[in-house]
């Protein structure tokens, strides 16, 4: 039925946890400390040699989220002739434990006393090799479940699916969902969706979906989850609107992904649209839900409504404080950004390799480079994280910019990894912006020999040739990036309007209302002309990388998504565009204009920040 195509091993990663998303339990666990005080009323009772009450201590102990290891071997240790009820839930502790492998030792240990295991032994021994990715044991039991007649079993059948999949082996998921027609329930086709989605085969997941005889909130949340795993943010959307007209049950998974596609999409009212469903049902603000929020809020462009959640929250973790640390960076907020770092450490969390691209970017984006320098030391020296090729960009791209060129080449000389194209290119905007031609020239060639697809770096070593009148080499780059047919990045913008999302490119007529928005382009053009605005001709140049380059600068995609946001939006009401590149000098500068004689506060998010333009002003102070 379902034509399963192997997968390089690399992208097989994913942790099941990511994709499991079960319901809350109805059954009300007991920690494990209670279970002790429990223990304690037992032996107080002279109950202790009542075998049945102690398989029943030992079920509560698996329940729990973290078994005491040594404690529940104690007391299966005085069991004189354990029954599989109470291997069965020393197996389970086991196969929660950090050594899962122990399940599988004392599987073996009981077999040699002839003991019998039964359907459920099975399906927590597969849970154990599941979590210790014990492809060999794992086969071994298969072979057990089918001597002892147990291979149709329900129960045994899933978790099976469950544990193949963990360990990479999605063709035997698959066989053993196909082998038995008759021994599937919602359970084996939820497991088996969510092998598909876990190994990124969004396909093999749509036609399971479509095959499901019943679906659950289990199945819905998996494949939206599917859907933003693989970068299909709009289809996750459209899904979850979907849940919502049917009028099913929606769970907490299934908000955090959208949250996660609104986000990375950088549309305000979907995700506003998410929270306020959260908030209708009660959900409660866990740690994951309210973190999902803020990162949510940060990327739509409402980082006062991320500082409001994050100062509200009951609980948070580490990646709580890394989200808004993050967001802070990206709205040019640096200094609160590296308070917010500053009371991370005394809360005594520990940094991790994102949490100092948070505060390596803040300062970039800030162009504190003492700072800078003094984090990337910290980080290095105190905390002993070794510098990825983000942690270099932001480092580069401080010390680049501020004019500390050579400083930056001494930093990618000293790197351990191999500097990538991205770096190179930052090392390029540095040497364009501070006149360094040669330098420029030298990373320029390098550049084009190592990605000769990317236009945007023969756009760049031009750039240096014309600033320095070498005009032969300019058409000669030009005339190199024609003949290699170069891929530009096709730059889009895009803004929400009336519950719709309006996307445009540069020079975009498909619009239904191009019309009036050509209309209102001429209106702006009008009046910032009014307002003393000439246009930046070299942004023409220094554009065509990013934007075709046929189109003149008033048309880049971004102000198409402007004019739109000024005819629909009513007056006084911001105007959110979220671009996937960065913007030009020439929009940067027009925007600024906008929003002074317009009256309108507009926020952008591009490529790399946030752009809060206001009364003819931008957040970004014009650095960025
Ligand atoms: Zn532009
Ligand atoms: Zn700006």
């Amino acid at each position: 039925m379902f034509s399963y195509k192997p997968k390089p091993q690399s992208v097989l990663s994913l942790s099941s946890k990511t994709i499991y998303h079960s319901s809350p339990p109805t059954t009300i666990f007991r920690s494990a400390n209670q279970t002790k005080q429990s223990h304690a009323r037992i032996i107080v009772s002279g109950l202790a040699g009542d075998a049945k009450l102690m398989a029943h201590l030992l079920l509560s102990l698996a329940l729990s989220s973290a078994p005491p290891l040594q404690y529940s071997l104690s007391i299966y240790q005085n069991f004189k002739y354990p029954s599989v009820f109470a291997t069965n839930n020393l197996i389970r502790c086991f196969a929660k434990s950090d050594s899962p492998c122990r399940s599988v030792f004392l599987y073996s240990s009981v077999l040699r006393k002839h003991a019998k295991p039964n359907n459920h032994t099975f399906t927590f021994l597969f849970q154990a090799c599941s979590e210790a990715l014990g492809m060999e044991e794992g086969a071994q039991i298969h072979a057990h479940v089918v001597k002892f007649g147990l291979a149709d079993d329900l129960f045994i059948r899933n978790a099976l699916i469950n544990f193949y999949s963990a360990c990479s082996r999605l063709e035997c998921s698959v066989k053993v969902f196909e082998e038995s027609l008759s021994s599937r329930d919602l359970v084996t086709w939820n497991t088996t969706l969510a092998c598909f989605v876990r190994d990124g085969q969004i396909g093999l997941a749509e036609e399971l979906f479509d095959e499901m005889p019943e679906r659950d909130v289990i199945s819905w949340s998996t494949i939206i989850a599917g859907y933003v795993q693989i970068g299909h943010l709009e289809q996750a959307l459209k899904l979850f609107r979907d849940v919502r007209e049917k009028g099913l049950r929606v769970n907490e998974a299934m908000l955090v992904s959208v949250l996660s596609a609104a986000a990375q999409l950088g549309l305000l009212e979907h995700g506003k649209l998410v929270h306020s469903v959260a908030k209708s049902l009660k959900f409660p603000m866990t740690t994951s839900l309210g973190t999902s929020l803020i990162d949510m809020y940060a990327k739509c462009g409402c980082i006062e409504q991320s500082k409001l959640l994050f100062s509200n929250m009951p609980q948070k973790d580490s990646w709580t404080w890394n989200v808004l640390i993050c967001g802070l960076a990206t709205h040019g907020l640096a200094k609160e950004a590296l308070a917010l770092f500053g009371s991370f450490i005394n809360e005594g969390f520990a940094p991790a390799t994102v949490t100092f691209i948070g505060v390596l970017s803040a300062c970039s984006r800030a162009g504190l480079v003492e700072k800078g320098r003094h984090y990337f030391k910290l980080m290095t020296e105190n905390y002993g994280i070794e510098p990825e090729m983000e942690h270099y960009g932001c480092m580069v791209d401080l010390l680049g910019r501020a004019g500390f060129v050579n400083e930056a080449v001494e930093l990618i000389d000293k790197m351990q990894v191999t500097p990538d194209p991205v770096l190179w290119a930052t090392l390029l905007g540095a040497c364009k912006i501070h006149g360094y031609a040669e330098l420029g020239e030298k990373i320029g060639h390098k550049l084009i020999k190592l990605d000769p697809s990317h236009g945007g770096h023969y756009v760049q070593l031009s750039t240096i040739y014309a600033k320095v009148n070498k005009w032969e080499e300019v058409i000669r780059v030009r005339r190199l990036m024609i003949e290699r047919n170069t891929n530009k990045a096709a730059g889009w913008s895009l803004i929400e309007a009336h519950g719709r999302v309006h996307k445009f490119v540069a020079g975009d007529r498909e619009h239904e209302r191009f019309m009036e928005i050509r209309k209102m382009l001429e209106t702006i053009g009008t009046r910032i002309a009014e307002a003393g605005y000439s246009p930046n001709i070299s942004s023409v140049l220094h554009d065509i990388g990013d934007e075709e380059k046929e189109i003149v600068l008033k048309e880049h995609s971004e102000r198409l998504a402007i004019a739109l946001g000024l005819l629909v939006t009513p007056d006084g009401e911001c105007i959110r565009v979220v671009k996937n590149l960065r913007v030009c000098e020439d929009c940067h500068e027009v925007s600024k204009i906008i929003s002074k004689v317009f009256v309108r506060e507009i926020i952008v998010r591009d490529g790399s920040r946030f752009h809060h333009f206001k009364d003819g002003t931008c957040s970004c102070g014009d650095f960025w």
